[in-house]
């Protein structure tokens, strides 16, 4: 269960040149902020494999990391960045919808971070409703609780399976210390052959 490479492939802007090969795909979406990449950065071991969505002049793309050569980690774009006007925030959740919509692509598991302090939010309940709608697997990653003590973690951890009821598995995890990073791992790797 352990990752030994992770390489950048392919940043794709239009629902072309989106890859579709035999290995299978796991999808990571979440607002900008989040920590998302942080998250990414973590479970594959590298500090800077996937630059922040704030990074100035970073493309808002979907970005295709090749994994052990196995698999892909999907970086889809962050979502509701607020330098990026309302015009083209739509053409990104539409981008982003496509991708699950369409059934092109072969995912296998989504992950969903949020802020665990933030909460859920409105994109985080929209995509819920389409991961479920669309049959896509999909795990709760809820981010930076070394923001948060012990009560409050739990607190925020039965805010969401309140809402979202016990069928999701929801992990909490800092990326900033690593916290709950190898369940996550085991989690979404599980079935997938590392080869
Ligand atoms: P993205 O926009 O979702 O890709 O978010 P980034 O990974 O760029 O992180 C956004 C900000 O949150 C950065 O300032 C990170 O340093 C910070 N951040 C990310 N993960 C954590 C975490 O687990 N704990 C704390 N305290 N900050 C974090």
């Amino acid at each position: 269960m352990t990752i030994t490479t992770a390489q950048f492939v392919r940043g794709v802007v239009g629902s072309h040149n989106v890859i579709v090969d035999e290995r299978p795909q796991i999808a990571f979406i979440g607002r900008s902020n989040v920590g998302k990449s942080s998250v990414i950065n973590m479970l594959v071991g590298q500090k800077n494999l996937v630059k922040s969505s704030a990074t100035p002049g970073k493309t808002q793309q979907i970005n295709f990391f090749l994994i052990n050569d196995a698999l892909y980690f999907v970086d889809l774009p962050g979502y509701g960045y607020a330098k990026l006007g309302a015009k083209y925030r739509e053409k990104l959740r539409r981008l982003i919808l496509w991708y699950f919509i369409s059934g092109e692509a072969p995912i296998t598991k989504t992950v969903l971070i949020i802020d665990a302090k933030a909460g859920l939010r409105d994109f985080d309940r929209e995509m819920i409703a389409v991961l479920e709608e669309y049959r896509h697997p999909f795990i709760i990653v809820a981010n930076k609780i070394d923001k948060l003590n012990q009560k409050e973690t739990h607190r925020a951890l039965c805010d969401i399976a309140e809402e979202i009821g016990d069928r999701v598995p929801i992990f909490p995890v800092s990326a900033q210390t690593g916290k709950g990073g190898k369940k996550v791992l085991h989690n979404i790797l599980s079935g997938v052959s590392l080869a």
